[in-house]
């Protein structure tokens, strides 16, 4: 596929108070380098083993995605992307100074009602893509200059992401990787990246499970990104910023993307990163949200921006919770009643 580039979203991050000044991110080899061969093919494995009736994300739909039939979240056997292309609109230590690789994989196990990407994750559109194929398009990442490999909504394609990373790496591939996640991850599937990814961007959406079901088909998402978001903290820890303000890209961030009407979560996620993860985590507040694809037209409560009032509520509650790194992008015109 073309790197045909996608639009960007306005991307703008501030620091939050008391953060490090950020000015990119220190270059890095990716932890996987240190994989054996050996471990690494038994990581593909049993990966690929979880598609014969998949249950290899908390859905469990039992898809013979190794014959071929796609699950719930559209995805069988070959992997299928969207695009992908060098993106600068990340969080500084993913962008750094000149971009992320990113890869936008087509489908997705949740059903957001309002999703911004529908036209991959839900639609399906996309091409599909042989390993090798994949693999040659992450080291043309690479070769581009890409401070790191980025895939975005991975859940389903995992068995895929790890027979193409190895054999990108067998070619030259040496940049870490980031797993940019809604966080609906299954503890297990995530267990056969630890010491792959090096950074976690994982979402925290919803702390309620009727907003859980309403807004995304997924009553049980908070009790499954908790748990996820807990095994990512222990594999990789918090991110480490260095003296000269850059960051080693080795670490978790936690997403809180902030929705109309519904910021009374915003002091739950809070509280989870500061209890269960910690402190010093890193939390970038998105305040981009318009509403799209079947949230346009305001049957769930989610067909505007969020206003000024709903920002400074998120900011209040951040301000109260004791963490102190992170971002927040700064709002852009506002939502109405
Ligand atoms: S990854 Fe897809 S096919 Fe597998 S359990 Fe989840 S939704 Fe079903």
């Amino acid at each position: 596929m073309d790197d045909t580039r996608m639009t960007e979203a306005r991307t703008e991050r501030v620091p939050l108070a008391q953060c490090v000044p950020t000015c990119g991110t220190a270059d890095q080899r990716g932890s996987y380098l240190e994989l054996s061969d050996r471990e690494f093919e038994h990581r593909i494995r049993l990966a690929y083993a979880h598609l014969q009736y998949c249950d290899l994300c908390p859905v469990k739909c039992g898809a013979s995605r190794l014959s071929g039939r796609p699950g719930v979240c559209g995805a069988a056997l070959r992997p299928r992307v969207f695009v992908w292309n060098i993106h600068r609109g990340e969080e500084p230590p993913v962008s750094g100074l000149r971009g992320s690789g990113t890869v936008f994989l087509s489908g997705c196990n949740l059903r957001c009602c309002y999703c911004q990407n529908y036209p991959l994750s839900q639609l399906g559109h996309g091409s599909e893509y042989s390993v090798p194929r994949l693999a040659a398009a992450l080291n043309e990442l690479q070769r581009r200059g890409a401070h790191n490999i980025n895939f975005v909504t991975p859940s389903h394609q995992v068995a895929q992401i790890l027979a193409a990373v190895l054999m990108a790496r067998r070619q030259g591939l040496t940049i870490p990787l980031v797993y940019n996640t809604s966080s609906y991850d299954s503890v297990e599937t995530l267990g056969l990246l630890d010491g792959i990814v090096d950074i976690y961007l994982g979402d925290y959406r919803y702390t309620d499970d009727v907003v859980a079901h309403n807004l995304s088909g997924a009553a049980d998402y908070p009790a499954v990104a908790r748990a996820a978001l807990e095994e990512m903290h222990r594999q990789v820890g918090d991110l480490v910023a260095c003296a000269d303000g850059t960051f080693v890209p080795h670490g978790l961030i936690v997403r809180y993307l902030v929705l109309p009407r519904l910021t009374r979560m915003a002091k739950d996620v809070f509280q989870f990163v500061h209890e269960r993860l910690s402190v010093d985590t890193y939390v970038s507040v998105m305040t981009q949200y318009f509403p799209a694809y079947k949230a346009l037209d305001g049957a769930r409560g989610v067909g505007r921006k969020i206003t000024e009032a709903e920002f400074d509520k998120v900011m209040n509650a951040w301000h109260a919770s004791g963490l102190v790194h992170g971002w927040v992008q700064e709002l852009d015109g506002e939502g109405g009643a």
